[in-house]
C-alpha cells in the first residue's frame, strides 16, 4: 500500500473571539498520496484558503495536526519549518506575485535559489512555452504568460507539494485551460504532489482525487475519481 504522504488531522481553526468567532475547521481529516493531483472544492468561505495556509505554515491550527512523509509540522521548530516552506513546498496563487523589477528568468531564478534540489532553469521555461519570452518583465506579459512565469518559479524548486489556490481564477477560459494542462504536465513529468483549489471544469479530466469541503469539514473524499459532474463543481 502507497504510504500516505500528506496527512491532515481532525484540523479545526476560528477566528475572532466572542460573538465574532467563526470556527471555519471544525474537524478536518483526510490525506493524500505522493504524487496525486488532489483537488478541493467547496464554496467561497469554506476555508480552502485557510487550510492551505495551514498545510504551508503560514497558520497554525487550533487543534489537529498536519503532517508531511511522517514529519509533524507542529513539532518542528522555527529553522525547520522556513526550510519546509523554502524547499518542499511550491505555491501559485490566483494573483501572479511575480517581482515587478526581474525578467522572467530570473523570477524562476529566485525559485531554484531557494530550493537545495533545483530543478533546471531553462528546462521549466521550456515546459512552460516561457522560451521567447525570457528576457521580458512581468508588465510586459498578458495574465497567462504571468501565471505561468509564477508556475515556473514553483515547480523550478522541484516541491514535494505544489499547492495552486485558484490559479485560473483571473484568467479567460481558453488560458485558464492551457494552465491547468501545464500543472498537469508537471505533475506528471516532475512527480509533484498538487493540491489545487479550483472551480474550474477543465479539472474534471484532471483530478486523481476529489475533496468536497463544506461547513468546516470533508463531506466527499473521492479517489481516483474519473469524473466529476459539472454539477458538483457548481456547488
Ligand atoms: P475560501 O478560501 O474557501 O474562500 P477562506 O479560507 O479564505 O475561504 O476563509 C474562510 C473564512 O475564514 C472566511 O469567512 C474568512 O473571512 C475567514 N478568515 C480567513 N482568514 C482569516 C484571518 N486571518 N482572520 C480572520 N478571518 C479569516
Ligand atoms: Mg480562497
Amino acid at each position: 500500500m502507497a504510504m500516505e504522504f500528506l496527512e491532515i488531522a481532525n484540523l479545526k481553526k476560528s477566528f475572532g473571539s466572542g460573538e465574532a468567532r467563526q470556527e471555519v475547521l471544525r474537524g478536518m481529516n483526510f490525506s493524500v498520496k505522493r504524487g496525486e493531483f488532489c483537488v478541493l472544492l467547496g464554496p467561497s468561505g469554506s476555508g480552502k484558503s485557510t487550510l492551505l495556509n495551514i498545510i504551508g505554515g503560514i497558520e497554525t491550527p487550533d487543534e489537529g495536526f498536519v503532517s508531511i512523509a511522517g514529519d509533524k509540522l507542529e513539532e518542528m521548530n522555527e529553522k525547520q519549518l522556513t526550510l519546509y516552506r523554502r524547499k518542499h513546498l511550491g505555491y501559485v496563487f490566483q494573483q501572479y506575485n511575480l517581482i515587478p523589477n526581474l525578467n522572467v528568468k530570473e523570477n524562476i531564478e529566485v525559485g531554484a535559489y531557494l530550493s537545495d534540489n533545483p530543478l533546471d532553469v531553462e528546462e521549466v521555461i521550456s515546459t512552460l512555452g516561457l522560451q521567447d519570452h525570457k528576457y521580458k518583465y512581468p508588465s510586459q506579459l498578458s495574465g497567462g504568460q504571468q501565471q505561468r512565469v509564477s508556475i515556473g518559479r514553483a515547480v523550478v524548486k522541484n516541491p514535494d507539494i505544489l499547492m495552486c489556490d485558484e490559479p485560473t481564477g483571473a484568467l479567460d477560459y481558453k488560458t485558464s485551460k492551457e494552465i491547468l494542462a501545464l500543472i498537469e504536465d508537471c505533475n506528471h513529468k516532475y512527480n509533484n504532489t498538487i493540491i489545487m483549489v479550483t472551480h474550474n471544469e477543465a479539472i474534471k479530466a484532471m483530478a486523481d482525487h476529489v475533496i468536497k469541503l463544506r461547513d468546516g469539514v470533508v463531506r466527499h473524499n473521492d479517489v481516483n475519481t474519473q469524473k466529476i459532474s459539472a454539477y458538483e463543481l457548481d456547488w
